[in-house]
């Protein structure tokens, strides 16, 4: 593998925009982690990063995949892209188009054009969920993968989210134990722990929900207007400000789960972010902080521990959604939560001492999680 790959390693990186650029380094930084800059023109601001020290592993996404004026995966990619981050010393990920399900020519094309570049070169792959509806599609994706020996970086369409859907989750696991070359997973929110406990190379979590999703083109719609979300750590999922204030203040019994000591919110909760000077900025810091963390304590297991460490992390933030549920009118766990835990399995199923009993939960007792 690549040297500058080898950098990538069990990241979880921070997708961000270009203006955002700044205050996202500070962050990665004190994490040990890299960016994944979003934008067309991204020299001056890598070169401004690099001037102010950071020397973590920076990518540059093109993003000429999403939005109405998307180009399609048949256009190729233009090398001159991937020359423009080499010469900014980068890993180039390349600028490809849409792949709609099936376009085989168009993945072909990106794979090769991508194979031709020096090294070191990411192919950028923007997928439409319903490559992984069957197990042959995933299955021909993987060998055509393969036969490149290119590292692919993986964005999945969806209109909520694309972990939430079973047939999503099945194929992108079965797809990452079929792939031979180093697989990333950009533009994702939490699930983005699940991918790296289930062996991705690399993932990213967006800064603002648009960079944590990537919405298909809809007539007459669009994705959801942007709102500040924080990500409450026991609940394993982003809430709007005043849903934190809703649930902190109707589980008194849960008290203990909701503060947080990162450098945003200083040991409150993330419902006392609305008092903070600039709500969304310490949202966004918090809820970076907050997952950061979150990876740490789950990358220090490896192998089959980690699996079980994340199925573990999952099971507990259901059960504490199951809490909320009860003094919150119209609460769901999220989609995303319990396709995790449906679909995969603890390999180490007697760590915690606790009998499971079919179809229920473990009964345990809601502590805090970081
Ligand atoms: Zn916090």
């Amino acid at each position: 593998m690549h040297p500058a790959l080898d950098q990538l390693s069990d990241r979880l990186l921070i997708q961000c925009r270009l203006s955002h650029a700044a205050a996202a380094a500070r962050i990665a930084d004190e994490h040990d982690t890299g960016l994944v800059l979003t934008g067309s023109s991204p020299e001056p601001t890598v070169r401004y990063l690099r001037d102010q020290g950071f020397d973590r592993p920076i990518l540059c996404d093109a993003d000429r995949y999403s939005g109405t004026r998307r180009i399609s995966a048949g256009k190729g990619i233009r090398p001159a892209w991937c020359r423009r981050q080499h010469d900014l010393g980068l890993t180039a990920l390349t600028d490809s188009g849409y792949l709609a399900t099936r376009n085989w020519t168009g993945l072909r094309t990106i794979l090769r054009a991508a194979a031709r570049q020096p090294e070191p070169t990411i192919a950028m792959l923007p997928l439409a969920a319903r490559w992984f509806a069957t197990p042959s599609v995933c299955d021909a994706l993987a060998r055509v993968i393969n036969g490149q020996h290119v590292p692919v970086a993986l964005a999945i369409e969806h209109r909520s989210d694309p972990f939430g859907a079973q047939y999503v989750l099945r194929g992108f696991l079965r797809l990452l134990d079929a792939i031979a070359v180093p697989v990333l997973l950009l533009r994702c929110d939490v699930s983005a722990l699940g991918a790296l406990c289930h062996g991705a190379h690399a993932a990213a979590i967006g800064t603002v929900s648009a960079l944590r999703h990537f919405y298909p083109i809809t007539v007459g719609g669009g994705p959801p207007p942007p709102r500040v979300s924080a990500f409450v750590t026991p609940l394993l999922s982003y809430h709007r400000l005043d849903t934190c204030e809703r649930v902190v203040a109707g589980t008194p019994e849960l008290h203990q789960l909701w503060p947080c000591d990162c450098p945003a919110c200083h040991g409150a909760t993330p419902a006392q972010l609305s008092t903070t000077e600039d709500p969304p900025v310490a949202t966004t810091e918090h809820s970076l902080h907050a997952q950061l963390r979150l990876r740490a304590e789950l990358l220090r297991h490896t192998g089959e521990q980690g699996l079980s460490a994340w199925h573990e992390a999952c099971s507990h933030a259901l059960f504490v959604h199951d809490q909320v549920a009860e003094t919150t009118t119209r609460w769901l766990a999220p989609a995303n939560l319990r396709t995790w835990y449906a679909v995969t399995r603890d390999p180490l199923p007697h760590r915690t001492g606790i009998p499971r009993q079919p179809g229920r939960r473990a009964a345990r007792t809601p502590r805090p999680l970081g």
